[in-house]
C-alpha cells in the first residue's frame, strides 16, 4: 500500500506547479517519505492535502488517470459474485422508475471521466440510510433513500468522490484494517478533491461533491444518529475548508 501511495505522490510531485523551485518541490517528496512512516495525527493529511496543492490542477486528473490498475474481468466477477452473495433477499432494488433510471443514466457523465462506465455495476440497495459505497472496484451501491434524495448533480458529485477510492483502493482498506483513523480522514478529504475536480472536468460546478455529503448527513443524522464508523470521515467543517481550498486550488490561485 505504501509503494501506491508513494508513486502516486511521486507523480503528484513530477507534476508540480514550481518545478525550478527546489524548496517547493520538496513538500511532495518530504509527504512522500512520511507516508512510509507509521505517523499518526495530522501530518498524514497535511502531507497528501500539500501534494494536491502544490500539483498543477490542470495534470491532477491526468496523473492519477496513470496511475490506475486495471480491472480485470475475473477481479470484475469474482467482486460482483461476492457482492451479491453478501446481499440478504430482496436486498437489492431492481423495480426502479423513470426518474430512478434517468438519474443513474446520468452518471455516465463523472464515469467517462476515468473511462469507468463499463467498468462498474451500478447497482441499488434497500437500505433505511441514505447513503453510497463503492465495492471491490467493481460495484457502486446506491442506497434508495439516496437515490431519491439527491437530485442529480449531486448523485453525479458523490459518485466522483467514489471513484477517488478506486485509486487508493488498497490504501483504503489497509487503513480499514489497520483502523487507521487519520489516514482514513486523510484519504476522504483526497477523495473529496478527486470528486470536485471530476464534476469539474464533467463541466459540472465541483459544489455538487460537498452539497451531497451535507444532504446525506441531514437525512440520516436526525433518524440514524452519530454512524459508528464517524471516525473514519473528517468533519462536515473540514471538509468544507478543504473544498474551499480545492476551488482555489483548481482556479490557480493557490
Ligand atoms: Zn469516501
Amino acid at each position: 500500500m505504501i509503494i501506491t501511495t508513494s508513486r502516486l505522490l511521486r507523480d503528484l510531485a513530477a507534476n508540480s506547479l514550481h518545478p525550478p523551485d527546489h524548496s517547493r518541490l520538496a513538500a511532495p517528496i518530504v509527504a512522500a517519505i512520511l507516508l512510509t512512516l507509521p505517523v499518526q495525527g495530522r501530518s498524514q493529511f497535511q502531507s497528501l492535502s500539500t501534494s494536491v496543492l502544490n500539483t498543477d490542477p490542470r495534470a491532477f486528473l491526468a496523473c492519477l488517470k496513470n496511475q490506475k490498475q486495471p480491472v480485470s474481468a475475473e477481479l470484475r466477477a469474482a467482486a460482483v459474485a461476492s457482492f451479491e452473495a453478501s446481499l440478504p433477499d430482496g436486498g437489492e432494488i431492481t423495480d426502479l422508475s423513470q426518474a430512478e433510471r434517468r438519474k443513474l443514466a446520468a452518471l455516465s457523465r463523472v464515469l467517462l471521466i476515468h473511462q469507468r462506465d463499463s467498468v462498474y455495476e451500478i447497482r441499488v440497495l434497500a437500505l433505511p440510510q441514505a447513503a453510497v459505497g463503492f465495492y471491490a472496484r467493481a460495484v457502486l451501491w446506491i442506497s434508495r433513500p439516496a437515490l431519491d434524495l439527491l437530485n442529480t448533480e449531486q448523485l453525479q458529485g458523490v459518485v466522483a468522490h467514489e471513484i477517488g477510492h478506486d485509486y487508493l483502493w488498497e490504501e483504503t482498506r489497509a487503513a480499514q484494517q489497520g483502523k487507521d483513523y487519520p489516514r482514513l480522514r486523510e484519504i476522504e478529504l483526497f477523495c473529496d478533491a478527486v470528486g470536485m475536480m471530476t464534476l469539474k472536468s464533467a463541466g459540472l460546478s465541483a459544489s455538487h461533491m460537498l452539497a451531497s455529503v451535507e444532504r446525506l448527513a441531514d437525512f440520516n443524522q436526525p433518524r440514524f444518529g452519530t454512524p459508528l464508523n464517524a471516525e473514519s470521515y473528517p468533519s462536515l467543517a473540514q471538509r468544507r475548508t478543504w473544498a474551499r481550498q480545492v476551488i482555489r486550488w483548481a482556479a490557480g490561485k493557490y
